[in-house]
């Protein structure tokens, strides 16, 4: 275990030669780059202070990040702070986001494919969560697939993540409206199955390409949330098993505690479905 301290002594440029953008979020900007020393290649994300972060939040954001060590989350490399900015060197994933893959029309996922993404996402959620830790901005967005053709996932963006003590009554007020927690958008008490209610959400898009909640406007979409307000009507899901919606209807309840947490759906046939038989139905 590395221990990586935050430099202030010099910057990624000194260090790294700093590449092409991957792509870009609410908070920072990702960038491809080389450390000169070892010519790895990783990602450099750049994050300004006292735009929508201060720098508690990306301090907390590297804390969490250096205390997360799982292969299904991203591993942070090196960090450096200057007069105005962090920048957070981070392993590289190079397959695009897992939205990409949903938004693409020619291409509908199968089941067996959501079958393995959905395994991966609670498993480094579950690992997450025994950690104490939320990750809070589940989404496509924010899950990388390792290569373009493969089915092999990294959870990123510890940026919402808090740490968490069940004793504590801890709401926030953030996230994304289509997939944020109906206890988020009432500024609730929020909890592990916070993040369950997104993977809900994640599920149900990639089994579909439809966003269970999205409305008209926003206020629409978070009134959705708040009244839990989906089914499985689209003809999308004619073709899907009984098994995934079963699934996904154990995570999309709005009282959190009626909800599976992440190791419990681990638990769940659906994800138990062995990869051997799924092969051979398809
Ligand atoms: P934000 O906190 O601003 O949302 P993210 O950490 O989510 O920032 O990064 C923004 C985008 O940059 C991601 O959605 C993804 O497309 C890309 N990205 C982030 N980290 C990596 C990485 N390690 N490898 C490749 N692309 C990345
Ligand atoms: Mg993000």
């Amino acid at each position: 275990r590395r221990d990586i301290t935050v430099k202030k002594d010099r910057w990624v440029t000194d260090l790294y030669t700093v590449d092409t953008i991957l792509g870009k979020g609410k908070f920072g900007e990702v960038k491809k780059c080389r450390e000169r020393r070892t010519g790895r290649h990783l990602a450099a994300k750049f994050i300004e202070v006292g735009g929508i972060q201060d720098r508690k939040d990306i301090l907390n954001e590297v804390d969490i990040m250096k205390s997360l060590q799982h292969p299904r989350l991203l591993q942070l490399y090196d960090a450096f702070e200057n007069r105005d900015s962090f920048c957070l060197v981070m392993e590289l994933v190079n397959g695009g986001e897992l939205f990409e893959r949903v938004i693409n029309d020619d291409f509908i996922l199968t089941e067996k494919a959501c079958v393995m993404f959905m395994r991966q996402i609670c498993d480094g959620v579950a690992f997450m969560h025994s950690q104490n830790i939320l990750h809070l901005d589940m989404k496509p967005e924010n899950i990388l697939c390792l290569t373009r053709e493969g089915n092999r996932i990294k959870i990123i963006d510890f940026g919402l993540a808090r740490k968490y003590n069940p004793k504590d009554d801890l709401r926030v007020l953030f996230g994304t409206p289509e997939f944020v927690a109906p206890e988020v958008v009432n500024f609730d008490p929020i909890s592990p199955s916070t993040d369950l209610w997104s993977i809900g959400v994640i599920c149900y898009v990639l089994l579909s390409g439809l966003s269970p909640f999205m409305g008209e406007s926003e206020q629409e979409t978070l009134s959705n949330v708040t009244f839990a307000t989906w089914d499985f009507s689209a003809e999308e899901f004619n073709s899907i098993s009984n098994e995934a919606k079963d699934f996904i209807s154990k995570l999309l309840l709005k009282d959190p505690r009626k909800r599976m947490s992440a190791s419990s759906c681990l638990d769940h046939q659906w994800l138990r479905r062995s990869v051997k038989r799924e092969g051979n139905n398809t």
